[in-house]
């Protein structure tokens, strides 16, 4: 790179340097007051900032400008408006108002509501998001922005998020009070979103119309060669690759995003990128950029980037770790310290933590449940259905002491010495790692490793505030009344571990022995997307939401409603493309090899009549009964898939799509799988999983 990162970093962004650069003292210091304490802005000062950020954006090459929002499709939206305003009759002006700035009206009729507007109340307005910090991207000006109905229903995934952020900070703020924090004015909940991705080349992804239509090849046997060396895992990364990350790296500082980490990954041309954490709306917005340029640059060097749950068969899927912390006055409230057991706030905020992870274990799932998830999930690479919470050995140890009263040891943090002069030792930590665990605390942050790789994280971390909050609500409510502070505390927890412990899991999470101790501990275990969405509007779920006013019952229930539609058109979709793709690709190409190898044995015969025609016959035998269990399968999935689709309810309709139309395609898949090893590759019309996966 021949750019200094330090003068590239944030370079598009009109970030707080920006703002005290600027905007004048005072306006300045009202915004980032509204940034810091979460309020709504002062609408005095709104015309001020607008054209101070049109400036600025026009010296970036802006002409246009936009309010960027996430509408319940999982991917964001944009329209873009010129700053141009008409002067006399032949000249323009760049003008942006306050007005412009703080909210927008768009024709919201053909973004997903979920019933809860009609078609012709199409009025959608999007509403300025001061706290995460507006951007130059393509000559535009993006603006953040939360997305809601005429009737100022949520119609987004970032209105209930910052809803929740709302929420948890307020009532975290009534526990660390109670522990005689009198400084911090909001809790910040942070997030750092490890991000998986699988890299193709484009040609080959050019020629595989499930891939271009469906982002997972639904066809494919295996390559003889997949992880099972683990020489990709952590290894040297190949020049394209390494040239693609380079200026993926790049865009995403000049974006202000801190990517950190980047690396190979367990399966075959899988690949990861770790920001640096941030607060949580930040790292949501952020993390759907990250997603857009891994698209936009990979296209740059001819390769694709496919962020689906699970592109191949056979080799781990990719998911997207949710690292989620809180933080006040700068001190993250999730670190033990050196001697946990004497860190009652810590105590008391993980209880908090385990309480809520239990007992919204079906909103846990949930948020992470979506059709391309499901073939990751419980697939044994990948945390199972059932959601379980790992802390490890000295805090499980210290729980149970607490339970059960009996006296706690504190583990003693051994020190490393690899016997080698040269190295240094250093101190182990307490902990190892657990890798199957959905649910892990990693030192002083809890990773939730169910979410999926294509999936907007901003669902999950609303779960997770809005449940963490109650537990907070639950507590600050006994406490505050209590009279003996200390007493109380210790039997809040006590308590609380005693009742939820049963979430807390350190073993293997892919084991079948697990499944069933799960179950008898009473466990949910959703294992299809579909069976997870059944129970959201549980009493106890819209309860949560509603109370706490981060969704109320109609704005769940359209996402109830979205969710199992969405379901239902990506299975159906995938269908569709297995049925265009076996009749039109497939069969003809089996029946073309076939035809090649008759003639062979027809012509072999003419010229010597006793020539043994053994492999040609057992081949023809065999694809011929492949071929006619493909055609078969074709004529099965295409009258159950149209019986589907004409379900009228979208929850029946998801139901039969999960239950009818997936094992068809499987069994279809199986027969061409089988086909793909016996026709000659020079006809087999798409490239294979081993050109795919190893030809990048
Ligand atoms: P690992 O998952 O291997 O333990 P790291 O410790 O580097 O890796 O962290 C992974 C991710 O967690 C990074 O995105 C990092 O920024 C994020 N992270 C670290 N600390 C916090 C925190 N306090 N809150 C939220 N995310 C965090
Ligand atoms: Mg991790």
């Amino acid at each position: 790179m021949d750019k200094k990162i330090s003068e590239i970093f944030g370079a598009m962004v009109f970030n707080d340097d920006v703002m005290r650069e600027r905007l004048p003292k005072e306006v300045y210091k009202s915004l980032t007051k509204t940034i810091a304490t979460g309020r709504t802005i002062d609408p005095s000062i709104a015309d001020v900032v607008a054209n101070a950020m049109k400036d600025w954006a026009v010296e970036k090459g802006a002409t246009h400008y936009t309010h960027w929002f996430q509408p319940l499709t999982g991917v964001t939206a944009e329209k873009h408006d010129a700053f141009i305003s008409p002067v006399g009759s032949c000249k323009v002006v760049m003008e942006f108002s306050g007005k412009e700035l703080i909210h927008g009206e768009s024709d919201a009729s053909s973004f997903p509501s979920g019933g809860l507007r009609a078609t012709f109340e199409a009025r959608g307005y999007t509403a300025w998001d001061p706290a995460s910090y507006a951007f130059v991207k393509d000559g535009t000006l993006y603006i953040p922005t939360a997305f809601c109905s005429y009737t100022g229903e949520a119609l987004d995934s970032k209105t209930p998020l910052l809803r929740s952020m709302d929420v948890l900070s307020n009532q975290a703020l009534r526990i660390v009070r109670l522990f005689g924090d009198t400084q911090s004015k909001r809790v910040d909940i942070t997030v750092g979103a490890e991000q998986e991705y699988f890299i193709i080349d484009k040609k080959m992804y050019d020629r595989r119309k499930d891939l271009v239509y469906t982002g997972r090849t639904l066809f494919g046997a295996p390559a003889p060669k997949g992880q099972e060396l683990e020489d990709h895992y952590f290894g040297p990364l190949k020049t394209r690759i390494a040239a693609f990350m380079s200026d993926l790296d790049e865009a995403l500082w000049t974006m202000g995003i801190n990517a950190k980490t980047k690396h190979n990954e367990a399966a075959p041309a899988q690949h990861e990128l770790a920001p640096i954490f941030a607060t949580a709306n930040i790292a949501v917005d952020q993390n759907l950029l990250t997603m857009e340029y891994m698209k936009k640059i990979a296209e740059r060097h001819g390769l694709v980037c496919l962020l689906h749950e699970k592109p191949y068969a056979g080799v781990n899927g990719s998911g997207k770790h949710n690292n989620w912390s809180l933080t006040a006055t700068g001190k993250n409230l999730l670190d033990p310290g050196k001697t946990p057991e004497e860190n009652v706030q810590f105590l008391l905020i993980l209880a908090a933590i385990v309480k809520a992870v239990d007992t919204y274990q079906d909103l846990m799932r949930i948020s992470v449940a979506h059709a391309g998830n499901d073939h990751r999930l419980g697939a044994n690479e990948a945390p199972p259905a059932i959601v379980s919470i790992f802390v490890g050995e000295e805090l499980n140890a210290l729980i149970d002491s607490l339970v059960d009263g009996t006296a706690y040891k504190g583990a003693k943090r051994a020190m490393m010495d690899l016997g080698i002069p040269t190295v240094p030792v250093f101190r182990k930590d307490t902990t190892d790692r657990n890798r199957t665990s959905p649910f892990a605390f990693t030192g002083n942050k809890f990773e939730f490793r169910m979410v999926g790789s294509s999936q907007n994280i901003a669902m999950p971390n609303t779960v997770l505030n809005t449940a963490v909050a109650e537990s907070f609500r639950q507590f600050a409510d006994v406490l505050e009344k209590a009279k003996d502070f200390d007493a109380a505390v210790a039997k809040l927890i006590k308590e609380t571990f005693a009742a939820h412990r049963r979430i807390i899991f350190d073993g293997n999470g892919y084991s079948d022995e697990w499944e069933k101790e799960a179950a008898r501990r009473g466990l949910s275990n959703l294992r299809t997307s579909v069976d997870a969405y059944k129970t959201f509007m549980d009493e106890k779920n819209v309860k949560l939401f509603s109370s706490l006013g981060v969704m109320s019952e109609a704005e769940m229930r359209s996402r109830e409603e979205i969710y199992f539609e969405n379901y239902a058109k990506i299975v159906n979709i995938e269908a569709l493309t297995m049925i265009v793709m076996a009749s039109r690709d497939y069969i003809p190409a089996a029946e073309r090899y076939m035809a090649q190898i008759a003639d062979t044995a027809a012509k072999k015969r003419t010229v010597c009549k006793d020539l043994p025609c053994t492999v040609e016959e057992d081949i023809l035998r065999r694809l011929s009964t492949l071929n006619t269990q493909a055609y078969e399968a074709i004529g099965k999935l295409k009258a159950e898939e149209s019986r589907a689709a004409s379900v009228a309810d979208a929850k029946e309709r998801a139901e039969y799509y999960c239950s009818k139309v997936l094992p068809l395609m499987s069994e279809l898949r199986t027969a061409v799988d089988e086909m793909e090893v016996l026709v000659s590759s020079d006809l087999w019309p798409v490239p294979t999983y081993g050109d795919m996966m190893f030809r990048v």
